[in-house]
Order: C-alpha cells, then structure tokens, then sequence
C-alpha cells in the first residue's frame, strides 16, 4: 500500500480503474462531483420506482463474456444481480409504416440463421458477413482479454472501411442493409464515417448474448466502490476537481471545490479530456494537442424518458424493442427536422427483483441532435424558463403519441413521466454537447480521435469512454489499460486469465 491514485470522475472509467489498482495493491481515491457516483451507473428513485440514467443493455456477461471475467476477478460478479434477456429475441426492431417486426435472437448461428429466414435470397452474405464481424473483432485482442502483442499492430483493410460500406459489401437488399445496422443508437452510428471495426465490435458483443440489471445499474456502481475501499481508498461524492497542480510535467495535487487538495503518485482523469483540459494550467499541453482535443467531433446526444407505468397494464418485455417510422432513417436519425421527429427510438422495460407478469417502468432513448437545444445552452437545471418547457412538453406528447401506435392506449398506463434532454445529458456527466457516448471515432481520419492513455504528464494518465471505445465494454477495457500504463503491459489481462484457469 505505499502508492496512491486520484481518480477524477466516479462514472464507470474512475470506478473500474480504481477497484483494478485497489486489487493489485496501489490505493486509490476516486473524486466524483456528483451528490451519487456512478456517472452512467447511476440510478434516480422518484416515488420509490428505480431509474437508469445511462446503462440498461449489456453485452459481455454471459458464460465467458469480457465483463463477466472481469467482475470475478474482481470478486464482485456474485453480488450483482444481473438477467439474461430471452436468447431467441433479444432486440426486435419494428416498421411501422410497413408493418413489419424483425426479432434478433442472440447466439452467432442463431443469428445467420434468423436472418437469412427474412431474407432468404441474401443468406450466403448474410453468412460471410456475420464472419467477417466476429474476424474484426480477432483483430483487437483486448475485446477478448488476451495479451496485446508487442510492437505496431497491423489492421485489416475493411477494419477501417466505413460501418455501412462493410454491410453494403456482403448484402444487397437496401432493407436489409438498413436492418443490420439497428444497434446505431448503441454507438453513435453515423453514416460513412462510424468503423467498420466499432460495429463489429458492438454487434458481436450483443449478438453473444445480451443482459440487464435486476433492479438498477447503481450495484455496480457501489460493488466497485466496495472493491476500492477494500483496499484502503475510498470513493468521494461532491468533489468536483477544479484544478490539477502540475510544474515541470509532473501532477503534484488536485483541488477539488470545497477547497480540499488531494495528492497521490498517480493522477487518473476520467472526464471529458476537455473538462481535464479546464483544470491544468495553460500551456501544461502543446497547443496542437489542445486544438485536437477541441476539433474532435462529438457523437450525437439524446432526449429519454423515464416512465413509471400503472400496475398491471403493461406487459413486462424481455428484450429491447427498437421502433422505426420507415424503412431509409436508421442512418438520419440525428438530423433533426421538427416536422418528423422522432423517426425512432428505442425502449424497454427494465426488471425488478420480483418481476411478475406486468412492466413497472418504461424507459425511452430518442437521437436527438444537441443542436436542438442550442438555444437554452447558457441555462442550467431548474432554471431553464418556460419555453424551454413548453418545448420539452412537446417532446414528450410527440413521443407519447407514437407509444401510442405500438400500446393502444399507451396515454392511460401512464402514471409519471420524467424526460431529460442533451442539456440534461450535458450538465450531468460535464461532457460536451450532450454526447452520449463522448468523441466521435471517425473512419476517415482514425487516428484523430484515438486518444492514448499517456499524457505529456509523466504521473497523469487518461481513462473512459473518450479514450477508446464507449459502453460497458469499452470503458471497463479501457481503464485495463490504464491500470497497465501503471503495472505493466498485459498484468492485468493475465491476472484475469490465470484466476479463470485457477
Ligand atoms: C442516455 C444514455 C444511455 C446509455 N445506455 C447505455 C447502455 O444501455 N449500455 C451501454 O453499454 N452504454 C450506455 N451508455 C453509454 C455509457 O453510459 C457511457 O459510455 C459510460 O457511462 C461512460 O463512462 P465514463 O466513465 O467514461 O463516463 P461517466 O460514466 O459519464 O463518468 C464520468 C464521471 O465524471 C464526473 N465528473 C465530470 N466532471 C468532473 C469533475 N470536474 N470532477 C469530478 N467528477 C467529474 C461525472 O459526474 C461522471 O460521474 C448510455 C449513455 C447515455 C447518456
């Protein structure tokens, strides 16, 4: 126990990385602004009903999966109370002008097999496609926690090509390439510029199989705030960092504002990289580092609703339900036209610990472009004035109104509704423009918005969803990396490996 870490942000990155430092013997204090840590774990209660803010579909837990393995190294996978979505439809995607419903099983031959089932006359590239998902995948050795290989890693040229070009490759029906990209909204998809190889990665993680917290993603959260204060850190709400001390490239402390400093060996920024940017002094950074920092672009926000239905008139639905107004939008939805919107959205009804027959809550995540709200960006929460009300009102009865074509009479099951917009989004995890899953990796210039975990700062390294990939996988991924930056290169990853052999 003779080295310290401070981890700025208590989200899914902070916490991860802390509780992986704490189990391999450096201490860690894990500094999180908000009054409930957790970042995109955490959970709102109103009226005794539980909301997720921002996980409520996971890949990576079934037998075997990335995070399952991680979570029993860690010694908290039996303490999470996790369900596994029905295997023979785990996602079902909805058109509603042509009537038709898709339902995606998970499992990689269930899948070929479904899918060519809809589209017979495409089922041999549906075949050489859904194989050329999971062969990029075997291209980033950390997605299945093996030891990255010395030296410069050499890519694939289609794992660089653009999502859509790669389905358009193998498939040939407009539907159907449309259809293979409905899990968009999980990582920002955007057309002719979202990787190949962050589809795949997406796709093959929920195509292995797909779960959901029973009873909120928050037990994550404080499972791994466990692990950390196990090992002598602790994890502290309210602490907003304000500044990071730095002289001669080296981090020396962080004030956070109540006024208290903090100081450690190691200083882990799991924020935005333009809020870190906010807390060093100017000039700690090369000028052409800020710039890039600031020139990434953002992927694209959302506006939720959180439903709390009335007893007994919703059934409960055991996998994520995506609807779509037509065929041809998947790829739009960001671009906002007030006359249309939403052209989609994806809801679910999350589980309790004892879930009958019956939903209790629904919650609903349209693309919406921060754009949108631009006008309101100077307000903060509560005080946005009323027009900024009479807007997000219509937001709800536009979303209500569709509802509405899927539930008949989807208006009465209605007990509250609570929304949250990109502004929302924006002030609650500080993270630019509302972006839900942070920067925007772009095929067209990769390298761009690859951030390393090293900074120009010896001790001060970076953690979370902007640094690779977004998500429960990605994040978790990441501050293995971290850690490693620390430790040593595949430390961790072999640790994990030999316990699973043990
Ligand atoms: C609406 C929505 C739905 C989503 N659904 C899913 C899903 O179903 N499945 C999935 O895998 N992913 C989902 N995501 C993405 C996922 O939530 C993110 O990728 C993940 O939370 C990013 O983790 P992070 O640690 O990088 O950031 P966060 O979890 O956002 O953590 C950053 C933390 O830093 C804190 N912070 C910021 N500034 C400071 C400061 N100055 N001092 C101290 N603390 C600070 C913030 O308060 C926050 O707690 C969703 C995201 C959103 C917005």
């Amino acid at each position: 126990m003779s080295k310290t870490a401070i981890i700025i942000g208590g989200g899914i990155g902070g916490l991860f990385t802390g509780a992986i430092l704490s189990r391999c013997g450096i201490r860690s204090v894990v500094l999180e602004k908000n009054a409930i840590i957790g970042g995109g774990l955490q959970c709102f209660r109103r009226k005794n009903r539980i909301f997720e803010t921002g996980m409520h579909v996971m890949g990576g837990f079934e037998d075997g999966g990335t995070l399952r393995r991680i979570c029993k190294w860690l010694g908290i996978l039996d303490s999470l109370n996790i369900h596994h979505i029905d295997g023979d439809c785990m996602d079902e995607i909805r058109y509603h002008r042509s009537g038709e419903t898709f339902r995606i099983p998970s499992g990689r031959e269930a899948f070929v097999e479904r899918i060519s089932e809809y589209f017979p006359d495409e089922a041999h590239g549906i075949k050489e496609y859904v194989d050329e998902l999971y062969r990029l995948t075997e291209e980033v050795p950390l997605f299945y926690l093996r030891e990255q290989p010395a030296g410069i890693t050499m890519h694939s040229e289609k794992f660089t090509w653009a999502a859509d070009r790669l389905i358009a490759y193998y498939v040939s029906d407009p539907r159907l390439r449309e259809l293979l990209a409905w899990l968009n909204p999980l990582y920002g998809g955007v057309e002719g510029h979202t990787p190949a190889y962050i589809h795949a990665l997406i796709n093959v993680l929920y195509i292995n199989g797909a779960s959901r917290f029973i009873d909120g993603s928050q037990q994550l959260a404080d499972a791994l705030r466990r692990v950390i204060e196990e090992g002598g850190g602790g994890v502290l709400a309210g602490q907003e960092v304000t500044h990071i001390d730095v002289a001669d490239r080296v981090a020396k402390g962080v004030v956070t504002a109540t006024g208290q400093r903090f100081e450690g060996d190691w200083y882990i920024s799991s924020v935005h990289p333009l809020e870190m940017l906010r807390m060093v002094p100017q000039g700690t950074f090369l000028k052409g580092f800020v710039r890039r920092l600031n020139e990434i672009p953002d992927s694209y926000s959302a506006f939720s609703l959180f439903i709390s239905l009335k007893p007994d008139r919703l059934p409960y639905i055991d996998h994520t339900c995506y609807y779509m107004e037509d065929f041809g939008e998947m790829w739009t939805q960001d671009r906002f036209d007030p006359a249309d919107w939403p052209k989609g959205f994806m809801y679910m009804t999350p589980p309790d610990a004892r879930q009958g027959e019956y939903a209790t809550r629904l919650l609903v995540h349209c693309i919406m472009s921060y754009d949108e709200v631009k006008r309101w960006e100077t307000t903060r929460v509560g005080r946005r004035g009323e027009d900024y009300e009479v807007w997000k009102q219509d937001c709800v009865d536009r979303i209500v109104a569709k509802l509405g074509n899927i539930f008949p009479e989807f208006s009465d099951m209605i007990e509250d509704i609570y929304a949250a917009s990109p502004l929302t989004i924006r002030d609650y995890y500080n993270t630019r423009n509302g972006a839900i899953f942070g920067y925007r990796k772009d095929c067209e210039n990769l390298i761009f918005s690859q951030l390393p975990v090293y900074t120009k700062v010896g001790n001060l390294l970076l953690t979370g969803q902007n640094i690779n990939l977004h998500g429960i996988c990605g994040v978790p991924l990441t501050a293995v990396n971290t850690a490693e930056a620390i430790l040593g290169i595949n430390t961790i990853v072999n640790q994990i490996n030999n316990a699973q052999d043990s």
